[in-house]
């Protein structure tokens, strides 16, 4: 089979990782959620007791300590690790983070840092990488790039139904209110805004199903559309 290199970039709670993993799973490829990494770093700041919202230097100085990449493990799969331990997603999906991830994610000695380690991961043959830039910035040759929106109302549905990531006591309203400040964050940053790439097929996903999207996506990757 080709190697290829599939982008889908897309605004928070787009479905985009539903999508992406079953397009992996199909095209016999890796999944990398970039979010993910994000995730990582601004939790490794909580985690010293600092405010990612107004510590730009000490952010910079704690990228030195972090040994974070994907690696494949014994059975073949991939996993995101930190120095030396896998990072858990119930520590990385929590309210706590969401709220101040997008702050990690302006800072340009962040993603340039992050930058390389999403890059090296081309080295294991096919992938689908998910994120805000990765069709815009960290894969700008990719052959086949995705950009998936939906309404804000149904973005804020699909959140609200995902156990651990929205905080107690969390309305439909209030979900809608993190996902807006995060997206007018991540498209407003000066380096590497969110934004379709050029040349990236848009998906409206409202009313359709993740196997839907997965199968416009691995048809359009593997030539019958
Ligand atoms: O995809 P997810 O919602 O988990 O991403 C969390 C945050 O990480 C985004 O809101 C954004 O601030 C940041 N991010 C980014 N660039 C990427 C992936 C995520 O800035 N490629």
């Amino acid at each position: 089979m080709t190697l290829c290199q599939v982008t889908i970039d897309g605004p928070a709670a787009s479905g985009k990782s539903t999508v992406a993993k079953l397009v992996a799973q199909r095209l016999g490829g890796h999944y990398i959620n970039t979010g993910d990494m994000y995730r990582t770093v601004a939790c490794a700041v909580l985690r010293r007791g600092g405010d990612p919202r107004n510590q730009t230097e000490e952010i910079a100085e704690v990228l030195p300590t972090l040994d974070l990449g994907y690696v494949l493990d014994e059975g073949g799969s991939l996993v995101l690790m930190l120095n030396g331990e896998p990072v858990k997603q119930e520590e990385i999906r929590t309210a706590e983070v969401a709220a101040v991830v997008s702050y990690v994610a302006r800072i340009p000695a962040v993603r340039y840092w992050l930058r390389a380690r999403q890059r090296k991961t081309v080295e294991l043959g096919t992938i689908v990488m998910e994120g805000r830039d990765i069709g815009t910035v960290i894969l700008p040759n990719a052959s086949n790039k995705f950009f998936m929106t939906a309404s804000p109302e149904e973005r804020a549905r699909r959140r609200f139904a995902q156990p651990g990531e929205v905080p107690a006591g969390a309305t439909l309203a209030s979900v809608a209110a993190e996902i807006a400040e995060r997206d007018q964050m991540d498209m407003n940053r000066p380096v590497s805004p969110l934004r379709p790439a050029e040349d990236a097929v848009l998906i409206d996903t409202d009313g359709l199903t993740p196997e839907q999207v997965a199968d416009r996506i691995v048809d359009r990757v593997e030539g019958r559309a």
